[in-house]
């Protein structure tokens, strides 16, 4: 059974590709899927006290997160965190990731990420879609500020080719996801991080939808949050992933722990063949269907 980390960031300036793969192998994750660079690198890690906060924020309190995340941005859309500007990039270096999937065809995977704000929608997803390890499309519609119906003319060319989107929703119109599932019945989207800002709010129905799924990546969730997760929509809908090199650094110093969010998923209430397809059989099955009709 393969392992597969679903949503990883290609961030050379902190985790270059000999310290991913070191620690790919230590941990036994077979692959990554990587998404392009799209802000400025971070700086240390957000304080747990404060990822708590907007942990329960988000559960419980829309207006409240919302008002938080604004904190974050400048009104160029960049980010702000502590009293620096960390740029946005509004057209990630999706050739990055290309020549890193042409030198390690066998370990990594990677997602072509797009952005109808910036005019980079279905001639970039044609430019790149037949390159061998690109398994689907990544959007961000809450970083790169548009209306998620700006993206049905990708999501309908993605539900043509049976190609994923790996998804970050927002607030408002930003997250109101149903309007590309509802366009798109038969495209397949993975909500980032658990549909955050969303969660429990949209994992109830999301069992209504067959081609919908959550990745439990990121340190914006804990343990908790994602057993909560899985328990809602399933372990057949639920993919691993990590978000490194964000968040989750180890014991030793500052370099990113690859372990943490898999131990989440081993000590999942469910069965040894459930876990398994968490942790890699369910994305496999996924990229299968995408890889079969290209
Ligand atoms: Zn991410």
């Amino acid at each position: 059974m393969a392992v597969i980390d679903v949503h990883a960031h290609w961030e050379p300036r902190m985790l270059d590709v000999p310290a991913m793969l070191a620690k790919m192998d230590a941990k036994r994750i077979d692959k990554v899927a990587l998404i392009p660079a799209m802000n400025d690198p971070l700086p240390d890690e957000t304080p747990e006290a404060l990822l708590k906060v907007l942990r329960f924020a988000m559960r419980s309190c829309h207006p409240l997160a919302q008002a938080l995340n604004v904190a974050f941005m400048t009104d160029e859309g960049n980010l702000r965190l502590k009293g620096r500007v960390f740029e946005i990039y509004a057209r990630p270096d999706n050739a990055a990731v290309a020549r890193v999937l042409a030198e390690h065809p066998d370990r990594f995977l990677g997602w072509i990420f797009l952005n109808p704000r910036a005019a980079i929608g279905i001639d970039e997803l044609e430019r790149w879609r037949h390159r061998p390890g690109f398994v689907g499309v990544k959007l961000h519609p809450h970083w790169h500020g548009w209306k998620v119906e700006e993206a049905i003319p990708i999501a309908t060319r993605c539900e043509e080719l049976g190609l994923p989107i790996l998804i970050h929703l927002g607030f408002a119109r930003k997250g109101e996801w149903r309007v590309l599932a509802d366009a798109c019945p038969r495209l397949t989207m993975i909500f980032a991080h658990a549909g955050m800002p969303h969660f429990d709010r949209m994992w109830g129905a999301i069992r209504d939808y067959p081609h919908l799924y959550l990745d439990v990546s990121s340190p914006y969730l804990d343990e908790a949050l994602a057993r909560d997760a899985v328990r809602a929509v399933g372990a057949e809908r639920t993919l691993y992933g990590t978000d490194a090199p964000y968040g989750f650094h180890d014991d030793e110093g500052h370099t990113y722990d690859y372990g943490a969010i898999r131990g989440w998923v081993e000590r999942l209430p469910l069965a040894a063949r459930e876990i398994d397809a968490v942790l890699g059989g369910n994305v496999e099955r996924l990229i299968g269907e995408g890889g079969g009709k290209r």
